[in-house]
């Protein structure tokens, strides 16, 4: 997987670099910020995760930069939601700009103790309904539609 800083423009996509700004691109030997994160928007965004839209098809598998040996679980269950680790993205409408992150994302709060930026887990709390008509409407309204 391709390290960014938190915030940084996310180039990992063959477009849209301009809108996309990176959350959760952990690699081993770069510091990430650690803290609580409140339950109601962990629910949330592996709400967001579990069939996330994608502006592109991707093959692959990102791998957990962080558990040591295994490259980390394949899926996160938790209550009646299975995400499953594939080359998945979550993207979710900020401000101006498009946070995207790694679906991996869960499972870095929930075995890692990433704590995302506080923008990025207030979008998440403001972010429409998955693959809705208001969600697409905000990723259009800040630049991002499907890559061609
Ligand atoms: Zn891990």
């Amino acid at each position: 997987m391709a390290y960014f800083d938190d915030l940084a423009p996310c180039s990992y996509f063959p477009a849209g670099q301009d809108s996309l700004l990176a959350v959760g691109w952990l690699e081993q030997g770069h510091l990430f910020t650690q803290g609580l994160v409140n339950e109601d928007v962990f629910e949330a965004l592996v709400r967001l995760c579990v069939n996330p839209w994608q502006p592109v098809a991707f093959a692959g598998r990102h791998a957990c930069a962080l558990c040591r040996f295994s490259g980390g679980p394949g899926a996160l269950v938790y209550r009646d939601m299975t995400v499953s680790f594939g080359g998945a993205n979550v993207f979710i409408p900020g401000t101006e700009r498009v946070f995207v992150a790694p679906t991996l994302v869960v499972h870095y709060i929930d075995a890692h103790g990433y704590a995302p930026p506080r923008e990025f887990l207030d979008a998440v709390m403001g972010c429409p309904e998955m693959r809705s008509l208001a969600y697409l409407k905000a990723l259009k309204a800040r630049g991002l539609t499907a890559f061609r």
